[in-house]
């Protein structure tokens, strides 16, 4: 991916510049196709965001193209997850739209762990 392709095409969020090192965020993992690092806003002791380089809006607007990607962060979710110890368990989360209270429209994927998480979400 071009490096002025790296989550800039469309409407960019605070995500393409953390992605791009415009802001600062305590990465806890990086590769050539997605970061993760803390949420500024913690639901939970552990709260890892997984995000993708490319910036895919949102999971319902993913193509069948974005399916190896999407395992990829799948991948290193598990990989956040054990890096942090959550080792009772944890949980993986994707708000999609409106409805499912997505407020930063760049997918990503949460990881919540590190104390007994409710079912049913609200
Ligand atoms: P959503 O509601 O879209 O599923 O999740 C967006 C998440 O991004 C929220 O949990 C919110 O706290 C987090 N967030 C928003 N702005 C920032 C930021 O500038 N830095 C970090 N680390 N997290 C952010």
């Amino acid at each position: 991916m071009a490096d002025d392709e790296i989550a800039r095409t469309g409407g960019d969020t605070i995500f393409g510049k953390i992605i791009r090192k415009e802001i600062p965020a305590k990465l806890v993992y990086e590769d050539d196709k997605c970061i993760a690092f803390p949420d500024i806003s913690p639901q939970a002791p552990t709260h890892i965001l997984v995000v993708p380089k490319k910036p895919i809006v949102q999971l319902s607007k993913a193509e069948e193209g974005d399916a190896a990607l999407l395992g990829h962060l799948m991948m290193v979710a598990k990989k956040c997850a054990e890096q942090a110890g959550l080792s009772e368990g944890y949980r993986i989360v994707i708000n999609d739209g409106a409805d499912g209270g997505q407020t930063v429209f760049h997918l990503h994927v949460h990881v919540l762990g590190g104390r007994q998480l409710g079912w049913p979400p609200g």
